[in-house]
């Protein structure tokens, strides 16, 4: 099938390669030339496993190509639409400005029978003021939120765990939904979950397990913040509690919380939703979620504090880990970031090593000092604080030869990720989150 992808971002550039490589021809369009000049030349433009060899692939197929002219996105039969809906400044509602510009520029080129299918996570109702905008084309939208999760974006989007497409009652919504299995023939084939509701539920979908996923990671977090007062020890707390197979041990790893480019913006624009729509009572909730997990970096920083008797002035401070979490350069809202800066801002000399967002965080932090090898990171340290659990961190970093490198033998393990007698064995001080 022919398809389109409007906005080559994280979602959307992963989503075009991994089209192609199912067998479809597809066209990536975005309005950043410099990703599109990197995406034509089989280049990611960020950090994703797997992307690489999928986009080159695609290229050399000749079924994959990138561009920056929407005309091009004409002759597709779906147009998939992946840009970015961020936060909006001063507020907590999403901004739908790169939503709006994109469909407004595709209209000119959308033929009766095609498919327009939002992926962009939206608050819910957007999908029917969209419709009516597409209506007069004689295309269909369909609302088929994405649920990938960066670092494991490439096996998500060819092999989701299920799939939904949100369409409007009647034949054009039935023919719509029916194009969209084809679309994800290899999934649907295999019996992957393709649920077909209408535009709300589809929208709610995806925010709701947004929601579900943050209270999870702040459910623990809250219980990190009662063990931290009763010296209860949160991690023997989650593996005893997810043995119950409904509640489940994945998500409820204590530590510094969530951030990354989706869960903290959708919780907050959930709320903002629910509010415009009088409900605001119903997900109140997620602001106390919001919260506690803000709270879970003041705590890590104070941490640091504590293990350097009092203050972090003038000591030399290595922290492992840039980007938001493991397998992945993204450092929009990175907890880890976050607690680098604020250790700065006391006056600590920071130093931040990264296996893939050193470039991304020198962007937008150039105050801090970046090494690339971690260590010559760790090298004359008086603390070392782990904020990523990147495995070079988590296992592959031995206390007794991190133990060679550093000044200091003080260790917070932000990320509850290294083995704790381990490191008190090797001679460190080892500070958990909400552990003993
Ligand atoms: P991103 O910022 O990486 O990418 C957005 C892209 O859209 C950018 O490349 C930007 O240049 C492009 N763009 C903006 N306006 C455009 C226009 N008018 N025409 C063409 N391109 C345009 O963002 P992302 O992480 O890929 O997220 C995109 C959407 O997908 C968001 O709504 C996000 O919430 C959702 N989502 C993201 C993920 C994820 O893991 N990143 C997962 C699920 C859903």
């Amino acid at each position: 099938m022919h398809l389109s992808v409007i906005g080559c971002g994280y979602l959307g550039a992963v989503h075009a390669a991994a089209m192609a490589s199912i067998g479809h021809d597809v066209v990536g369009i975005d309005v950043d030339e410099r990703k599109i000049a990197s995406l034509s030349k089989g280049e990611a433009p960020f950090f994703e496993p797997g992307l690489p060899e999928i986009l080159s692939e695609g290229i050399a197929s000749g079924r994959l190509r990138f561009t920056t002219d929407m005309a091009e996105a004409a002759g597709a039969q779906v147009h998939f639409v992946g840009v970015g809906t961020p936060q909006v400044k001063g507020g907590y509602a999403a901004d739908l400005t790169y939503v709006d510009a994109a469909i407004d520029a595709l209209l000119p080129y959308l033929a009766e029978g095609d498919i327009v299918a939002g992926k962009s996570t939206v608050p819910v109702g957007t999908a029917a003021t969209l419709a009516e905008r597409v209506a007069p084309t004689g295309a269909t939208l369909v609302w088929n939120p994405e649920f990938l999760r960066e670092g494991w974006a490439v096996q998500d989007t060819i092999d989701p765990d299920r799939l939904v497409a949100g369409v409007p009652a009647g034949p054009a919504g039935e023919r719509a939904a029916e194009i969209l299995r084809k679309v994800y023939h290899p999934s649907v084939g295999k019996g992957t979950p393709f649920l077909v509701t209408d535009y709300a539920t589809a929208e709610l979908v995806k925010v709701s397990a947004n929601a579900f996923l943050a209270t999870k990671i702040s459910f623990i977090n809250a219980m990190a913040e009662i063990a931290e007062v009763t010296g209860a020890d949160v991690t023997q707390l989650a593996d005893a509690i997810g043995y119950d197979d409904r509640i489940g041990r994945k998500f409820l790893g204590a530590g510094i919380g969530f951030g990354g480019g989706c869960l903290p913006k959708d919780i907050r624009a959930f709320s903002a939703r629910a509010e415009e729509l009088g409900r605001g009572e119903s997900v109140a909730f997620l602001r106390e979620i919001d919260e506690i997990n803000m709270r879970r970096r003041d705590r890590a920083v104070d941490l640091v504090v504590e293990g350097l008797s009092g203050s972090v002035f003038k000591k030399n401070i290595t922290v492992l880990g840039a980007a938001f979490k493991p397998h992945s350069d993204d450092i929009r809202d990175s907890p880890a970031l976050d607690v680098a800066v604020r250790l700065h801002g006391l006056g600590a000399w920071v130093t931040i090593t990264d296996p893939a967002a050193i470039e991304n965080a020198r962007r937008i932090h150039p105050q801090l000092n970046y090494v690339d090898d971690r260590d010559e990171a760790l090298r004359g340290a008086d603390a070392v604080i782990v904020v990523t659990e990147w495995d070079e961190y988590r296992r592959q970093l031995s206390p007794e030869h991190a133990a060679t490198l550093t000044q200091g033998r003080i260790v917070i393990d932000g990320r509850n990720c290294l083995d704790a007698a381990a490191w008190r064995e090797a001679g460190w001080t080892y500070y958990g989150m909400g552990r003993p």
